[in-house]
């Protein structure tokens, strides 16, 4: 699926795209393989993994895709990293990590808990998410497309260098957890005494220079 996924990311290049690819599979086939579209259709909300996934609920004719595993040839931003969370896909794996803008390693909503402990009706857990695999054939792609580009794009860290293929596990699937731990969590923070020793760490914590002014 991924090597699919990196040959995806060379035609993006042919399209006039930047090469970012994704592809959404079930029972080890292929659902749906989408680019990046946002020069095509001027228009910066059009990731592949957006793509993707609304291809994906189309196909299949349902709104939940806890059974696909989406893999992208790039670490998924936050943007599309909210609707792999609300369609609930159970895996997620990439290549090349993003540091500035990923979903996961910058910003996390890929594997934030609270939103699905608090909103199980409209998030789903969070995923197992993996990364890594076959980032040499991923960075190939990129390499060859703008060698200058991507050596300074790794430069300032907005993509992250790897020395191998090796995929990692960085995170297992967790379900949202029960009503009653919920419920108990809900409580916990709702007592006035952690409130209060919140609050006092909160105030003993802020910059000194309030104070001083
Ligand atoms: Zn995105």
């Amino acid at each position: 699926m991924m090597r699919r996924c990196v040959e995806l990311s060379a035609d993006a290049v042919r399209a006039h795209e930047l090469p970012f690819s994704c592809v959404i599979c079930r029972d080890g086939e292929i659902v749906v393989e989408a680019t990046n579209r946002v020069a095509r259709d001027g228009d910066v909300t059009r990731h592949a993994e957006i793509v993707a996934i609304s291809q994906a609920q189309k196909i299949l004719g349902r709104k939940d895709l806890s059974d696909c595993t989406l893999y992208s040839n790039v670490e998924p931003c936050p943007m599309c990293s909210f609707p792999i969370r609300e369609t609930r896909i159970g895996r997620v794996v990439y290549s090349i990590s993003s540091p500035m803008m990923g979903g996961f390693s910058k910003w996390d909503v890929l594997s934030d808990q609270e939103i699905s402990d608090v909103m199980p009706q409209v998030f789903g857990g969070v995923p197992q998410i993996s990364a890594g695999l076959m980032y040499r054939d991923a960075a190939a792609v990129w390499r060859s497309w703008n060698p200058l580009f991507w050596f300074g794009i790794r430069l300032r860290g907005c993509l992250a260098e790897s020395n191998n293929d090796a995929m990692a596990t960085l995170q297992t699937g967790q379900p949202p957890r029960s009503l009653w731990k919920r419920l108990a969590a809900s409580l916990a923070q709702a007592l006035p005494g952690k409130r209060a020793s919140e609050a006092q760490v909160a105030s003993s914590s802020r910059p000194q220079a309030k104070s001083a002014a």
